[in-house]
């Protein structure tokens, strides 16, 4: 079985955090589209290919370090007009958050929250100085005493150690999330770092976070399409059960069509909600 996750970048750049591993920062000035709020229309519109594409999840992104008022309100509005429309799980993905904050989210229909804690406590400060790991960690409990599910896991190859990915990984045992996205970072020339992944190394925390955290979801998320190529499949021999379709938030992903042409040749069963 496997879960199909689309994303949709509803707010894009002009982020003032200064997270070393993303375009979307206004501090790297990486050329990337920049928007403020993609029109509900547009987003309705996105949902519905997704669910034609079987995604059983639709994560409506926003850059910026946390969910706001205003942010919070366009995305209860987004969520709303979503389900009047689309039977699809959805799960919101806007930064640090209050426990009341996200307990409106769940009220408008979301049912998942994502919040990576991107790398270890002790790594952490050397890819961000805006924001602490703290900040991550707490909002990940808020979101499970909100009564939303959490999808909490990470971005390697930041140029951490073995000690800080083991250290990223006995974080999130702690915070049991239902589901564990995991990513590769992909490099930019605007961006301050070079990746340090390599398939080895990627197939081992795949397999740590099967054995250790064993989620309901395992996602293999930015990154796949470099560590695997359209070999993904080989991923799922070590434990990983979701994958992300269609584009990331600034980079093309793999096209739909091609993943579902895979997943039909291997005969694999696509979940129908998360
Ligand atoms: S807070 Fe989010 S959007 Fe802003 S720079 Fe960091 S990862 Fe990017």
């Amino acid at each position: 079985m496997i879960y199909l996750c689309a994303i949709s970048n509803i707010r894009s750049g002009a982020c003032r955090e200064d997270c070393k591993f993303c375009t979307q920062s206004v501090k790297w000035g990486a050329d990337i589209k920049r928007f403020r709020e993609k029109p509900i229309e547009v987003i309705v519109d996105e949902a519905k290919l997704a669910k034609k594409y079987k995604a059983a999840g639709f994560c409506l992104v926003t850059s910026g370090k946390s969910l706001d008022d205003k942010t919070l309100e366009y995305i209860c509005k987004a969520s709303k007009a979503i389900l009047k429309e689309v039977d699809i799980t959805l799960i919101g993905c806007n930064g640090v958050a209050t426990k009341e904050a996200l307990k409106e989210l769940k009220k408008a229909g979301i049912k998942i929250y994502n919040h990576n804690l991107e790398t270890g406590k002790s790594f952490y400060s050397k890819i961000c100085s805006t924001h602490s790991f703290e900040e991550r960690f707490n909002t990940c409990l808020n979101v499970k005493e909100a009564g939303l599910k959490l999808c909490s896991g990470g971005i390697f190859g930041l140029g951490e150690s073995e000690e800080d990915r083991r250290e990223l990984i006995n974080y999130l045992k702690e915070l049991k999330p239902d589901g564990v996205p995991i990513n590769f970072f992909i490099e930019n020339l605007k961006l301050p770092l070079k990746a340090t992944w390599d398939k080895k190394m990627a197939i081992d925390v795949i397999k740590r976070v099967k054995k250790e955290i064993n989620p309901k979801i395992l996602m293999l998320a930015g990154g796949r399409e470099l560590v695997f190529g359209s070999e993904w499949v080989e991923a799922l021999k070590y434990g990983v059960n979701s994958i992300v379709i269609g584009d990331y938030l600034t980079t093309k992903g793999e096209k739909e069509d091609l993943d579902l042409e895979v997943i039909k040749r291997y005969k694999i069963k696509v979940a129908n909600e998360c």
